[in-house]
């Protein structure tokens, strides 16, 4: 609404606060992200690629940073690891990241926890990706692969000041990664710079390439009809000068009562940065993302439990065979899986599998996957582009739907793209994620499920935020993630223009 907007503008800028660049200075020497490869400096000059632990890269092991895996081995290399070995990129290690990808501060692990860069070590580098982020912050890689299912990649990008890219779902082959939540598993990267991005997934065309083993990569024929939609896959050039032309959505629903001030500040100076470029922006409300987060944490724990379910301690892994050497299977089973997940993975799958039995089907899993679709219809409803993989029975839905619409249209909200804060604060201390509930660490994500659950594109670039020169923290926080998404399949543009901003 009109207040909500006056509220977002509200607090002005206080002249006490000056504006720091993102600092770009690496710091080598402190502790990585990186594990299990050696990190070898100025040997080569190939690209250096840290690979989170749940993709598969040959000469490497794959842990997914949980013991249930200790000991195993995949004896193929991830299809997006093999497609940027081709290119030229070289893998030194394996990052590490939350079991199996389930946290926000990659603080469940089963080995260790990854705290952020220098000099913030006190702090939570996000999750699940965090050594992904870490080894390219440190400059121990180049480029770093993540996946992203409720924003692993973007998260932990915003907490160590470099960029995070969650591609449109069905991109980037799955094919050797190991499953989370099959329906909103992306692999992303991570960089220093946007441009590194723009050119491995535009540059090298990683874009076009379909996988006939992941039965979720977006076939050749609607690739071609997709990309054929969209600008900016054929011209691989420089960002535009200005932002003449295009629209900037702010989504009301995201000015929530605990975005840390700063960060809202520099929301709001990013929006300036983008007026003075030449784009218009425009208030939008999406209304359901207040029921997105609940929806999330339905769907991927439910997925995640039928994923997990493989993992018994029979066929592969780990097994626990402690106790009695006449057990049962059921028993050998249960005690595996007790002793090989950790804690917040037991507790996704009890959820998960609580949420798909027949009592509660109805009330949690269905409902959620309605909140979904009322998700996406938000997007749909404010984008210029129309969603390419739109069918006739949901545009005949959203059609019915023109009431809601209608209401809930704010001003000319056909936008381009939607710009908002990557997460609602700076990163915590470590110290306070350690006293955090589940619930508190699921809250932080409220800003990046939503892209995922209609498998947009996002990106997450450093943002200046004010910073009080007396303090001594806000010193050593002075930025956070600026998320840009764009409408299904305009990755390239939304990269273009993440350039142009960064
Ligand atoms: N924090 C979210 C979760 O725990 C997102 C994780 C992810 O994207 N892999 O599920």
């Amino acid at each position: 609404t009109a207040a909500q907007w006056r509220a977002l503008r509200a607090p002005s800028l206080s002249a006490r606060f000056l504006h720091q660049q993102v600092a770009s200075s690496r710091d080598t020497s402190s502790h990585g992200g990186v594990r299990h490869g050696g990190v070898r400096h100025g040997e080569t000059h190939k690209t250096r690629l840290a690979v989170k632990d749940n993709i598969a890269a040959s000469g490497f092991p794959t842990t997914c940073a949980s013991r249930i895996l200790v000991g195993t081995s995949i004896p193929f290399a991830a299809t997006v690891v093999t497609q940027l070995r081709r290119h030229g990129m070289e893998v030194v290690g394996k990052a590490a990241m939350d079991e199996f990808g389930m946290g926000t501060h990659s603080t469940t692990s089963a080995f260790e926890s990854v705290h952020n860069a220098y000099p913030l070590e006190a702090y939570s580098a996000g999750g699940s990706s965090g050594g992904s982020a870490v080894a390219v912050r440190e400059g121990r890689a180049d480029i770093a692969l993540g996946t992203d299912t409720g924003g692993s990649v973007r998260m932990p990008a915003a907490y160590t000041g470099i960029v995070g890219f969650k591609p449109s779902y069905g991109m980037l082959s799955r094919w050797g990664v190991v499953p989370y939540a099959n329906s909103l598993d992306t692999v992303g990267l991570l960089a220093s710079t946007v441009r590194l991005v723009r050119e491995t997934i535009v540059g090298l065309g990683l874009y076009r390439e379909n996988d006939p083993r992941d039965p979720t990569s977006l076939p050749d024929t609607v690739r071609s009809r997709c990309t054929a939609e969209r600008e900016g896959y054929a011209s691989a050039g420089e960002p535009p000068q200005t932002l003449k032309g295009l629209t900037f959505g702010l989504p009301l629903e995201y000015n929530i009562e605990e975005l840390d001030p700063r960060i809202r500040q520099g929301w709001l100076q990013a929006i300036d940065t983008i007026q003075q470029l030449g784009g218009r922006v425009v208030p939008v409300s999406l209304p359901s993302t207040k029921n997105a987060l609940s929806a999330y944490y339905v769907i991927a724990p439910a997925e995640a439990a039928s994923n997990l379910a493989k993992y018994d301690g029979i066929r592969y892994g780990y097994r626990d065979t402690s106790g009695s050497s006449d057990a049962q299977d059921g028993v050998l089973y249960a005690r595996t899986r007790g002793s090989g997940f950790g804690d917040e993975v037991k507790r996704r799958i009890l959820l998960g599998s609580y949420t798909l039995s027949s009592e509660a089907i109805d009330n949690y899993f269905i409902q959620a996957q309605k909140v979904r679709q009322l998700v996406r219809r938000d997007f749909d409803r404010i984008f210029k582009l129309e969603n390419p993989l739109l069918d006739e029975q949901h545009f005949a839905l959203s059609e019915m739907d023109g009431s809601v619409g209608i209401e809930t249209k704010l001003g000319p909200a056909q936008v381009d793209f939607l710009v908002c804060p990557t997460a609602p604060t700076t990163p915590p201390l470590l110290e306070q994620v350690r006293n955090q509930t589940p619930l508190d660490s699921y809250t932080n994500d409220i800003f990046t499920v939503p892209a995922s659950l209609a498998g947009l594109p996002a990106i997450s670039i450093p943002m200046d935020i004010p910073v009080d020169p007396s303090s001594e923290e806000q010193k050593l926080l002075h930025f956070g993630g600026l998320q840009l998404i764009g409408q299904y399949w305009d990755d390239a543009r939304v990269l273009s223009i993440a350039e142009r901003l960064s």
